[in-house]
């Protein structure tokens, strides 16, 4: 498609799909229109009139749903993508705060923040939230948002920086006056640090520069071996949790931390995909639920997974109704209709996220609306049809190649399955300029190593099998890779 056709500026009407406007009672539309004029939604209907010049996008056999929202990504942490696959938390904190991490210049920064930033919006994610806890130095953060203002998506920067203490960052003046002067840079600013749970709460500071700045804070909570209860207790008792207050992973704790979460009205962001791997803690899903605590949904970070929702939406139904079911069979019951909807996960990726971030503007469908719009429509694919199901067709069947056009503010960023604006050739050399200077600093062994953690003692480990009465196979100390059964592999007696 010419870029001409796409320009700025044009109103754009989306033709007959199955729209999902995630306003407050979930109307769903059936070969419905939806018109953007300008950033805002203008209409949305049936047999809608074309404005002069309108873009027309057919999107018969589509489903036109808002853009998604992102609350907790280590955007930076992509110019690493798929580096720590195999990684536990303990790896992570390790290599990314200890060795990879620091290595980072400005300009690494820039090149992760760029490449997670056109990552979203690809997958249909227009606003992502850059848990920015690598700003070692002012020029770090210079840098990540000069990244985040080249790319025409929506990005709220959380100020951080893991080498140091957040009572002190805070507390640099060059850190004050830089969030000043960048304000209206982007679309939303917050403060990222954690709470130690330290009994004598030096993250107050932090707190008080927060609230001085008028900016919310995120923090990770309910972290196994990081933050536990105390860290929420301590905020709370200090004052320093309220609606605002978006908490990261909240996957190991008491219910007593649950109520004061609910309480003062913050968010979770669940980062399904991270929980499970990493080690965190159950995703807390069913707990959040019967607590009545928003959530948004996140990714955290492409170290270790993708960069989209669809992956969050699916993980996070499976690990919910997953945790319903054990909970049921250890008391000898049988769950016959589950709790979690995959509409309501399609509401978490969306005006979860919105709401978590405070604005009603974005997240839904509706006339007055911010324009940011995501049509998934494949007609190559045989998983586009039939869409019986439409929340249930986003949640589980659809995926980032399935993300037709995408908007944002009214500007086509997608089109026809396409980034439009991105020179990948550019992001690519940057990316390799990344990973070869994070080589050349810890030298090749350290980088190898780093990539692939030692496997625990018992690998390889085979139970005893008491139906097993032949020699065969008998050796379970087989190296890893041999192909069992096969004649001459390995040693079978
Ligand atoms: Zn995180």
């Amino acid at each position: 498609m010419a870029h001409d056709e796409v320009a700025d500026g044009r109103p754009v009407l989306f033709r007959n799909a199955t729209v999902l406007t995630m306003d407050d009672t979930h109307s769903v539309l059936t070969g419905g229109d939806v018109l953007v004029v300008g950033d805002r939604i203008a209409e949305v209907g049936h047999g809608l009139i074309a404005p002069d010049g309108a873009l027309e996008v057919d999107a018969a056999g589509g489903i036109v749903m808002p853009g998604m929202v992102d609350t907790h990504r280590h955007m930076w942490q992509t110019a690493m993508r798929g580096y720590g696959a195999d990684w536990t938390l303990t790896q992570y904190f390790v290599w990314y705060y200890l060795e990879h991490g620091r290595r980072f210049r400005p300009e690494d920064v820039h090149t992760g923040n760029l490449l997670s930033a056109w990552d979203a919006l690809e997958a249909g994610v227009t606003t992502t939230v850059d848990w920015s806890h690598g700003l070692q130095s002012v020029e770090h953060a210079e840098a990540a948002v000069d990244a985040l203002q080249a790319v025409p998506g929506r990005f709220v920067l959380g100020y951080g920086n893991i080498q140091a203490g957040p009572w002190e960052w805070t507390a640099d003046p060059d850190v004050r006056s830089f969030l000043e002067r960048r304000r209206g840079d982007l679309y939303g600013w917050q403060l990222a640090f954690d709470v130690t749970g330290d009994p004598a709460f030096p993250e107050r500071p932090a707190f008080e520069v927060a609230r001085e700045l008028d900016l919310p804070v995120t923090t990770h909570a309910g972290v196994w071996g990081a933050t536990n209860d105390d860290g929420i207790r301590l905020m709370h008792e200090n004052g320093f949790m309220d609606e605002r207050t978006v908490y990261v992973h909240a996957a190991t704790l008491a219910a007593d931390s649950y109520h004061r979460i609910a309480a003062t009205g913050g968010t979770v962001s669940v980062s399904t995909e991270s929980e499970q791997s990493a080690g965190q803690g159950y995703p807390p899903t069913w707990q959040l639920r019967r607590h009545g605590i928003p959530v948004a949904l996140s990714m955290d970070t492409s170290v270790w997974w993708s960069g989209d929702l669809f992956s969050a939406m699916r993980t996070t139904l499976g690990a919910d109704r997953s945790r319903e079911h054990l909970e049921a069979h250890a008391a000898g019951d049988t769950v016959t209709n589950v709790h979690l909807r995959a509409e309501q996960v399609v509401d978490w990726a969306t005006r979860g996220g919105a709401r978590a971030l405070g604005r009603d503007e974005i997240g839904r469908i509706v006339p007055g609306a911010k324009a940011d719009v995501v049509l998934l429509r494949n007609d190559a694919s045989p998983v586009s049809f039939p869409v019986l199901n439409p929340y249930g067709h986003v949640a589980f069947q659809a995926q980032r190649g399935d993300v037709h056009t995408v908007l944002v503010d009214g500007r086509v960023v997608k089109h026809e399955g396409r980034l439009v604006g991105c020179d990948l050739d550019a992001l690519r050399r940057r990316a390799e300029a990344t990973v070869e200077h994070l080589v050349s600093e810890m030298g090749e062994q350290a980088w190898q190593d780093g990539m692939n953690p030692a496997l625990p003692d018992d690998d390889g480990k085979v139970l005893d099998n008491p139906y097993q009465y032949t020699d065969f196979r008998t050796d379970t100390t087989l190296a890893r890779g041999t192909v069992f059964g096969e004649p001459g592999a390995g040693d079978q007696g």
